[in-house]
C-alpha cells in the first residue's frame, strides 16, 4: 500500500472549520512582531489562517480574531491587505467555475 501524502489540516480562526492548509490564507505575526500575510506558508513565526473568502475575512476583522489568535494588534494596511486577498481569491474562484 503506497504511503498517504500527509495533509496539514487547520482551523479558520473565523468560521471554525478545519480545511487543508493548503485552501487556507495564512497570517503570520514575525518574530519582530509585523503582520504580515504569507502566502507560501513557509514563514518563520505564529500563524493564524482563514478561508481565501470575504466573509470569514471580515468576521475576523469584526471580531479581533486575528488579534486574539496572534496576540498582536493588526494594523489598518494589514486589514486592507487581507480584504484584497480575500476579494482577488473569490474572484478567482469564480473565473475556475
Ligand atoms: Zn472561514
Amino acid at each position: 500500500m503506497p504511503a498517504r501524502k500527509h495533509i496539514p489540516i487547520r482551523t479558520c480562526v473565523a468560521c471554525r472549520t478545519p480545511a487543508p492548509k493548503r485552501g487556507l490564507m495564512r497570517v503570520v505575526r514575525t518574530p519582530e512582531g509585523m503582520v504580515e500575510l504569507d502566502p507560501t506558508g513557509k514563514k518563520p513565526g505564529r500563524g493564524a489562517y482563514l478561508c481565501r473568502s470575504l466573509a470569514c475575512v471580515q468576521k475576523a476583522l469584526k471580531e479581533k480574531r486575528l488579534e486574539r489568535s496572534l496576540r498582536v494588534s493588526l494594523s489598518a494596511e494589514a486589514a486592507q491587505m487581507l480584504l484584497q486577498m480575500a476579494e482577488q481569491a473569490e474572484k478567482e474562484e469564480v473565473t475556475r467555475s
